[in-house]
């Protein structure tokens, strides 16, 4: 096949990747020194597996408008949007515009790097030379072992051993101009309609939420110069709030966590806070086992990593299930952080683990109910990071919470939301409930209702469970799964 001409454009092709700096796609194809052309695709018609849900868009529509612009900002031309499988897409936009090579960051989602494979094997029959680049963790999952060669199942040793050999080289800068490439059809934003009309119910989001690459790196600089000393012991209350609040930045790509971890080791360097630094980057390291544990094991979304879990009892409990996601479960904890979801489109880490836990245990609902939940209502919605944490709450996942240790909602909320801030916040109804039964307010006398202007049954739920007979239903089921398993 005839070389192509040094004329011949490079197409980009943007993915959870949405940033300029410190992003080796874009760097190389930079480097390159072709036309450039960027792409989108949206991948609704394969029936994809991973397409991100209707919180998770909104996000997208917002990142998307802010690349655009800062594309724009240095000569470049906006992403061209375009709809269908990637695998068909990306060849044929390569050859409509003959292309010479095509650039893309892996997702390190296991299917999508089959894909990936394949999308490079067409290339190459076009005469096109695919470069796929690493970069969405910290560490390469195939590059760390055990000492017997297998991979690791534990987070402390797998963190040990990461810490060991981690060295990520410096971030990449953003390049300072781009060179324009020619036009090209694609769809609009407004065409995909990934925000809600009617309802609105994003409303809430804006308040909270500024997506992009620029407002990810001011949300960093915020959470190091203000929250991170405090970190280790204000990250498990939801009532200060004070986590960096970089999950959405990091599930779109709009930051690297390369580029996280030498902002948060410089910080560690000058203002001596190595404690909290470890602890930040440690929880870092947690989104980077996920992705470990995806590479390494069998899909995390459908399979249970324990297989004993393969057993258990689950109860089909679509009432309890809406329940749960409308934030009316009767108890506050769960429907505070419930409604947090719903309107913020993020939840507190705390909450997730409290809220995952009741589903599971007290209501009994497979945990991939929730799930799938989450990935619908998360602007941060990560399938890699949601699979495994839902999977260690439900103590089937690796390094899992054992399934008989079971959150008691109330004393949880006690512990980490000692004045009933949090709960106050989200469930409106319950605010002038004394503290003291805020977290378990069918144990206030009848007065104490009146006073607080609460009924239970009609302005606030009653349990839908009760705790102590939801646990024990819980303990019952992981005993009857022990033995099928047995
Ligand atoms: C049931 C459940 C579902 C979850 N689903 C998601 C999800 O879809 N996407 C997602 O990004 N996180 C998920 N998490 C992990 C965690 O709750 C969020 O990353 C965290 O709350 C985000 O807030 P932050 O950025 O302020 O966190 P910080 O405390 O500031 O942590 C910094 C970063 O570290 C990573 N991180 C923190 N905690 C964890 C953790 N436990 N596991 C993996 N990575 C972590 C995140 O990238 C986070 O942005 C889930 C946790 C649970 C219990």
């Amino acid at each position: 096949m005839a070389t192509p001409p040094a004329t011949a454009p490079a197409l980009l092709w943007f993915r959870r990747d949405l940033r300029l700096s410190d992003n080796p796609a874009l760097h190389a194809a930079v480097q390159s020194g072709r036309p450039l052309v960027c792409v989108y695709v949206r991948d609704e018609e394969s029936g994809h597996r991973y397409s991100p849900g209707a919180a998770a868009d909104w996000w997208l529509h917002h990142s998307l408008t802010a690349l655009n612009a800062d594309l724009e900002a240095r000569g470049g031309r906006p992403v061209t949007l375009r709809e269908g499988n990637p695998e068909h897409i990306i060849p044929q936009l390569a050859e409509e515009l003959e292309a010479a090579e095509v650039f893309w960051n892996q997702t390190g989602w296991p299917c999508q790097n089959e894909r990936d494979g394949r999308i490079a094997q067409s290339l190459k029959e076009q005469g096109v030379t695919p470069r796929g680049f690493k970069g969405v963790s910290l560490i390469n999952p195939p590059d760390l072992l055990n000492g017997s060669g297998s991979p690791y199942k534990v987070f402390s040793a797998f963190w040990r051993a990461a810490l060991k050999e981690l060295d990520p080289r410096e971030a990449l800068p953003a390049p300072d101009t781009l060179t324009l490439g020619p036009v090209c059809d694609g769809a609009s934003l407004a065409d995909w309609g990934l925000l809600p009309t009617r309802p609105n119910w994003a409303k809430g989001f804006s308040e909270r939420w500024t997506p992009g690459e620029a407002a990810a790196h001011k949300q960093l600089d915020a959470f190091l110069s203000e929250d991170l000393p405090d970190y280790p012991t204000h990250r498990d209350r939801p009532d200060l709030d004070e986590t960096s609040r970089l999950s959405p930045h990091l599930a779109w790509g709009e930051i690297s966590p390369r580029t996280v971890w030498h902002r948060v080791k410089l910080q560690a360097e000058q203002g001596g806070q190595f404690k909290a630094s470890d602890k930040y980057l440690a929880e870092i390291g947690w989104r980077d086992f996920a992705y470990y544990l995806a590479w390494h094991f069998e899909d995390l979304r459908t399979i249970n990593f324990n297989r004993d879990f393969d057993h258990f009892p689950w109860r089909d409990h679509a009432e309890g299930l809406q329940a749960w996601k409308e934030g009316r479960t009767g108890v506050p904890m769960v429907d505070a952080a419930m409604r947090q979801l719903w309107v913020t489109g993020w939840m507190h880490n705390r909450t997730r683990m409290i809220a995952a836990s009741y589903l599971i245990k007290h209501i009994g609902c497979d945990w991939r109910e929730g799930m799938r939940w989450f990935e619908d209502t998360l602007v941060d919605a990560d399938p890699m990071v949601n699979a495994a944490s839902w999977q260690w709450v439900a103590g089937s996942g690796a390094d899992a919470a054992p399934y008989f240790r079971i959150f008691n909602p109330a004393s949880q909320g006690e512990k980490f939301d000692p004045d009933g801030k949090y709960v106050r916040q989200w469930v409106e109804e319950l605010r002038d409930v004394p503290t003291r039964h805020i977290h378990a307010p069918w144990e206030a006398s009848e007065g104490e209702l009146i006073r607080a202007g609460v009924t239970l049954g009609k302005s606030y739920p009653k349990p839908i469970v009760d705790l102590k007979a939801g646990r024990e239903r819980a303990l019952e089921a992981y005993q009857e799964m022990k033995e099928a398993a047995a």
